[in-house]
């Protein structure tokens, strides 16, 4: 579109207001206020149609890696473009998605050998528990029927990942389409809503995961979790022993261990993947977000070559994972991913988070004096800074205040984008964030919460 036909910003603003339904978002709210619309990126920060820039601080949705723009992105992208944009997965292959599928298993944990594409984290998720469930007929185990996950974990929003992700907030509604699922007390519920020390709450943790084991263990068909850090219950971050000891209880109960790290996945916890940081390799892994360094819709399921090799049988025996999706392994999205990957070996991207994320800690220390900051959470670039009313008995604001969402707002005017979960601002800018813009990043919001809750 050349600029004498582009729409003008009030245009867009009129137009967003009357044809798009957003998500996650309270329609009667947005249709009171203008909206603010991106144009343009450039590196760490996102340009609105006024020109005006504001640093990506949770990345796109937390799926950013190297900034907007890469050059190197955009020219796997570009050249990608000139082969070929789509082809089926259904009866044919295609050149990324087989180059990019030997790279993902030369960069997964443990005995990881098999890459089943698909194009949202929630796919990814669906596809690893209709795996795990299939895998256990094929193995002819009966009774393994049952998925175990945590508490007010977050998996996506189809309905296979919210009954095992399931949020009363956001999931009431459809609850009954839910299968039931057994659920386990993170670390966390123990240690901030019960007021226990860290030591006793990943104790009490281990037990109740101990007793449900010893309860049902040959009932669990796949413990699902996300490794160190869920993400969307408001950055819940688990100490170091947790997913261990959970990988040690489904080893000896003969089950699956499925690890969603679609949010944490690509160096966002200073680890490649988080669960490297207990030395745990699952079964099943979940890849989505900055797969494609956050540029395109891809997904991924890893599996070991022991759940792949269930599958395999003559055709009449209708063994086959019959699942897939029309974009499955699309093309662009592969090359994309294949140089994504490329740039984490040439800039030593994990080994640069690792002291970005040192920084961080110590920014963040500026924010524990504030007197309405509760609790601070981190795990390498990804933080939960929770507001409270009241400190010291760490009672919620009435939502009503919508106390999160107004430092959100704030910190826009300093030119910042965050968007809160609840009460917690998260912060989760792309890896590629300079030191100078994560002191800005950390200036800005902290300023916001001043201002906001004083
Ligand atoms: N799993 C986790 C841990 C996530 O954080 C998310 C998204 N925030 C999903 C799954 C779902 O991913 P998508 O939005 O791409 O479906």
């Amino acid at each position: 579109m050349t600029d004498s036909t582009k729409p003008a910003p009030a245009d867009l603003v009129r137009w967003d207001h009357a044809y798009l339904w957003h998500p996650f978002t309270q329609m009667q709210e947005w249709l009171a206020a203008d909206p603010l619309v991106i144009e343009c990126g450039e590196g760490n920060y996102l340009i609105d149609v006024d020109g005006r820039r504001y640093l990506d601080g949770v990345s796109s949705l937390w799926c950013n890696v190297h900034g907007h723009r890469k050059p190197e992105l955009d020219a796997a992208l570009r050249a990608q473009i000139d082969r070929i944009a789509h082809s089926t997965m259904l009866g044919l292959s295609n050149v990324p998605a087989v180059e990019l599928a030997r790279k993902l298993i030369g960069v997964a944990p443990g005995n990881l050998r098999r890459v089943f594409y698909s194009d949202a984290g929630a796919t990814a998720v669906e596809i690893a528990l209709k795996i795990a469930y299939q895998y256990w007929q094929l193995k002819g185990v009966a009774g393994r029927d049952t998925f175990v996950s945590l508490t007010e974990s977050y998996h996506g929003d189809t309905l296979g990942a919210v009954s095992v992700g399931y949020s009363e907030t956001f999931h009431r509604y459809f609850k009954p389409l839910l299968f039931p699922c057994e659920r386990l007390n993170p670390p966390h519920v123990f240690r901030w809503q019960q007021a226990r020390p860290a030591a006793q709450a990943l104790e009490m943790a281990i037990q109740e995961a101990e007793d449900l084991f010893a309860r049902r263990g040959d009932r669990i068909a796949a413990l699902i979790v996300e490794p160190m850090m869920q993400g969307a219950a408001g950055m819940w971050a688990q100490p170091h022993g947790y997913l261990a000891a959970l990988r040690e209880l489904t080893r000896r109960a003969g089950t699956l261990l499925i690890c969603d790290e679609v949010a944490t996945g690509f160096g966002r916890t200073a680890k490649m993947f988080a669960a490297e940081h207990d030395n745990v390799a699952p079964d099943i892994l979940c890849l989505g977000k900055g797969i494609t360094g956050g540029y395109l819709p891809l997904a991924a399921t890893l599996t070991t070559e022991e759940i792949f090799s269930a599958f395999l049988a003559p055709y009449d025996e209708f063994k086959t994972f019959f699942h897939g999706h029309t974009y499955t392994g699309n093309p662009l999205a592969c090359a994309v991913a294949i140089a994504n990957l490329e740039i984490f070996e040439r800039e030593r991207v994990v080994q640069r988070v690792q002291a970005r994320a040192a920084e961080l800690s110590e920014q963040l220390r500026g924010f524990a004096e504030l007197p309405h900051v509760g609790d601070i959470r981190q795990w390498g670039l990804m933080v939960g800074i929770e507001l409270v009313r009241d400190v010291r008995r760490r009672s919620a604001y009435d939502p009503a205040d919508r106390m999160g969402a107004r430092v959100a707002a704030e910190a826009r005017g300093h030119g910042v984008i965050v968007r809160p979960l609840g009460d917690v601002i998260v912060l989760m800018p792309p890896l590629s964030i300079t030191s100078e813009q994560l002191a800005d990043l950390c200036h800005a919001v902290r300023q916001a919460i001043i201002a906001t809750t004083s």
